[in-house]
């Protein structure tokens, strides 16, 4: 149970098909007119993508995570590789393709508005599956997407874990039209309130729906229409980016214990994610879940795991 441990059994092994970005995030006093140049005021590079954010949770979170998916053959590429070495991701089926990464350009001012441009890149570049990715995904628990990747990619990798009795997790982010076939392969969708207003009916024939509820927790929707809700955990808010993504990564981790204690779990991760700026500078470890869940404060924050 919530011990943070997964010593009754094995870890769950979590196939995380999905995108890499190196985030390129500039802060300025206010955002330029067209043709216009202005003084930035600071610059930061920060590894991310939906993909890898949700790896990283997940691994801290305990699973046994095998990450299917591409960087390119720039500068970026070493680090968003290391990235997830460095929280225990197994990137045997990272591939590197010829091109820029995953960039998201991101221009940040002074109100907190921001403008993001987003180039594929590698992540574009992931059109079909191999073999190998195939057998990851066969041999895996969970299999855990977002739809940062080319969608008939995402279709296939669905339809091949339904076949090979592995779980569909399925994070429909950002939201766009899906066949409803697709939405037929997924048994569990993770979505935010906007996502879960967006698609409407569409999750209805879904058998588990999660919907994240910022700080008041999240609830589940099972296939026999059972409900719960799971409060959210009071915590001294930095930055809410990539809560969702701490949140999905652990729930993946954390499904096989059942919905009730597998939303606690993953509210705590959110939680604690939302500690520290970044998307990816507080992703908690499933020690400082434990310790949130035994309503204790964690001893020390999440260590920056960049
Ligand atoms: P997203 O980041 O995708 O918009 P949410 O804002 O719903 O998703 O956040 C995801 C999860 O992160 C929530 O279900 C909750 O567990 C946690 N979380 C987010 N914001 C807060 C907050 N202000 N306080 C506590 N937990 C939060």
């Amino acid at each position: 149970m919530d011990d943070g441990t997964e010593q009754a059994g094995r870890a769950p092994v979590i196939a995380v098909l999905g995108s890499v970005n190196m985030d390129l995030v500039t802060t300025v006093t206010r955002r330029p007119e067209p043709g216009e140049t202005i003084a930035g005021r600071d610059f930061a590079t920060v590894p991310g993508g939906k993909g890898a954010n949700q790896a990283v949770a997940a691994s801290r979170s305990g699973g046994r995570v095998r990450f299917l998916g591409a960087v390119g053959t720039d500068v970026f590429a070493p680090r968003l590789r290391e990235t997830l070495d460095a929280a225990g991701v197994d990137t045997g089926r990272l591939r590197t393709v010829d091109g820029p990464s995953g960039i998201a350009t991101i221009v940040v001012d002074d109100s907190g508005e921001n403008s993001i441009i987003v180039v594929g890149g590698a992540n574009a570049a992931m059109t079909e599956l191999t073999d190998d990715d195939l057998a990851v995904i066969a041999a895996a628990d969970v299999l855990l997407c977002q739809l940062e990747l080319p969608v008939p990619t995402v279709a296939a990798a669905l339809r091949h874990a339904r076949a090979n009795d592995t779980l569909t997790l399925l994070n429909p982010s950002p939201v766009r039209e899906l066949a409803p076939r697709l939405w037929a392969e997924v048994d569990i969708a993770v979505v935010n309130r906007g996502e879960a207003r967006r698609l409407g009916a569409v999750l209805d024939g879904v058998p588990h729906v999660v919907t994240t509820l910022g700080g008041d927790g999240a609830r589940h929707r099972g296939p026999d229409g059972t409900r719960l809700s799971v409060p959210g955990f009071a915590v001294p808010v930095v930055d809410t980016t990539g809560a969702g993504d701490a949140f999905t990564g652990a729930l993946a981790v954390a499904w096989h214990r059942g919905p009730q204690d597998a939303l606690r779990w993953a509210c705590a991760a959110g939680a604690l994610a939302t500690t520290a700026l970044g998307a990816s500078a507080a992703v908690p470890d499933r020690a400082a879940v434990a310790a949130l869940l035994r309503e204790e404060l964690p001893r020390s924050l999440p260590e920056k795991f960049e």
